[in-house]
């Protein structure tokens, strides 16, 4: 059986990391990922328009994780993300993302830019119509630059020894420790668990076999929106990406907006089997829409009696397949007036969309109170960027964000079983790139000292 000093389970921007700084401090371990997915070059959507349900989604699995084709914006921020500086400290979380940028940067990503909200006169616009604009620093790569980027780190990674091993899922982890796949195992002194949302199943399967504790965590539901690009324009020249939150009148829910992508593409997400939506945009000038998209989410936690968020979730994003066989889209002006999206009404519409998506009604997936609340955030985004709520609008849903239940961790992102560490969106503890990047870097700091 071969034996490693450190085996790493899964290839996203965690595991990528981790292997990165181990190699780095210390160039002679011997180290193995394994990856379920393919290596970067393989990896391609058979059918980008219309999700066909794969067994092992090129999407969100392979080198580069769940990333790989996203639209590469690295927020340095702790507001937002996840919660690693509960675990390391503020000034560290920060410290790790600025690092982790700085790789980025000297990996192919130099010359794109960062954006900031400090000091931005959106913030008094937004606060006087009862809106808040939250503070961050957003590098954005773009999902050409990003793909360059992880090239990169590959053939880096490679050159130093670091082993991968593709195609090939981890079964089992066994005390000791022996990693398990489908026909061996190996041997390793540390175990880093790095495997993302679309390991989560597994990750609570690992943690129930090896009495790890866990705890529920929330689940983020809303739609996309998509609008004419120039309607935003004033707010993405200057921050790119703002994150906003407004509380309902209604039900004082919070609505946020999530991962903004100027003159960018909706796209289709297939987690375990459920397709949802997402999007991302290029840096290329030639890939670029007339339109920009954002997802308006609302969170929901659940846990006495009923713990299981991410089944709710999971039932509302079914509920929408069923009835649209995938993701549906809907104008917001037949939204608010009561009435399905057809075929007709969204062609005669102004906003061309750039996903294939059903014409259908939110309103008979998404509960009533969450739907009130992205209708009321859609009228006063209007104030702040007019043209929001135009009928033609585009609404496409759902959009459901998973969050893995949290795994008990120390202050080391390390589980009650010394050696064995748990890192990246895999832990509940982190939900983008930048933080699940720098709790690779932190874990690949500490586990040998
Ligand atoms: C379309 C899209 C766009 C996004 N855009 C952004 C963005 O712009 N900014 C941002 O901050 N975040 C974005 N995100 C979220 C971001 O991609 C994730 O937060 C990040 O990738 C998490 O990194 P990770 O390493 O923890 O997990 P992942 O990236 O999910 O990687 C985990 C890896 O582990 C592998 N794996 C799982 N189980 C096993 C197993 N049993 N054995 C072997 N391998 C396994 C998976 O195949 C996967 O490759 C986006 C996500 C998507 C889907």
């Amino acid at each position: 059986m071969n034996k490693y000093d450190v085996a790493i389970v899964g290839a996203g921007p965690g595991g990528i990391f981790s292997a990165y700084e181990l190699k780095k401090l210390y160039p002679e371990l011997k180290i193995v990922v394994f990856e379920q997915g393919h290596e970067l070059k393989k990896r391609r959507c058979p059918s980008p328009d219309h999700c066909i349900n794969c067994s092992q989604c090129a999407i969100m699995s392979g080198f580069g994780g769940a990333g790989a084709f996203s639209d590469g914006k690295y927020n340095i921020t702790n507001d937002f993300g996840g919660n690693l500086y509960e675990y390391i400290g503020k000034e560290q979380a920060i410290e790790l993302m600025k690092y982790v940028d700085d790789i980025n940067m000297s990996h192919g990503g130099e010359g794109t830019k960062m954006f900031t909200t400090a000091g931005s006169r959106f913030k008094k616009l937004c606060m006087q119509n009862k809106l808040n604009l939250l503070d961050a620093s957003v590098r954005h790569l773009g999902t050409d630059i990003n793909y360059i980027v992880l090239e990169n780190l590959y053939n880096e990674l490679c050159e130093k020894g670091t082993e991968f091993i593709f195609d090939t899922p981890v079964t089992e982890v066994r005390e000791g420790f022996e990693v398990v796949y489908e026909g061996g195992s190996v041997k390793a002194d540390r175990v880093i668990l790095s495997v993302g949302r679309s390991g989560s199943k597994w990750m609570e399967k690992v943690c129930r076999d090896l009495n790890i504790e866990t705890k529920s965590n929330r689940v983020d539901l809303g739609v996309r929106v998509e609008l004419p690009a120039v309607i935003f324009d004033h707010l993405t020249d200057e921050l790119y990406e703002s994150k906003i939150v407004y509380r309902t009148e209604k039900f004082e829910d919070n609505v946020r907006t999530f991962c903004m992508n100027p003159n960018g593409w909706v796209v289709n997400e297939n987690t375990n089997g459920i397709v949802t939506v997402n999007g991302h945009s290029f840096e290329d000038p030639n890939m670029k829409t007339a339109n920009t998209n954002f997802a308006l989410l609302v969170s929901k936690h659940f846990s006495e009696p009923f713990k299981d968020s991410n089944g709710y979730g999971e039932s509302i994003a079914r509920l929408s397949n069923m009835l649209g066989g995938g993701v549906i889209v809907q104008r917001f002006g037949d939204l608010e007036r009561g009435r399905r999206s057809t075929v007709s009404r969204i062609e005669e519409s102004t906003v061309r969309p750039t996903l294939k998506a059903t014409p259908g009604d939110l309103s008979l997936v998404l509960p009533k109170r969450i739907l009130d609340g992205i209708i009321e955030m859609i009228h006063a985004l209007d104030k702040i960027a007019p043209g929001t709520a135009n009928d033609d609008t585009l609404l496409y849903g759902v959009e459901v964000k998973f969050y893995n239940m949290e795994v008990k961790l120390d202050e080391n992102l390390c589980t009650n079983i010394p050696g064995l560490y748990v890192i990246g969106d895999g832990s509940g503890v982190t939900h983008s790139l930048s933080h699940a990047s720098a709790s690779g870097i932190f874990v690949a700091r500490n586990c040998f000292t």
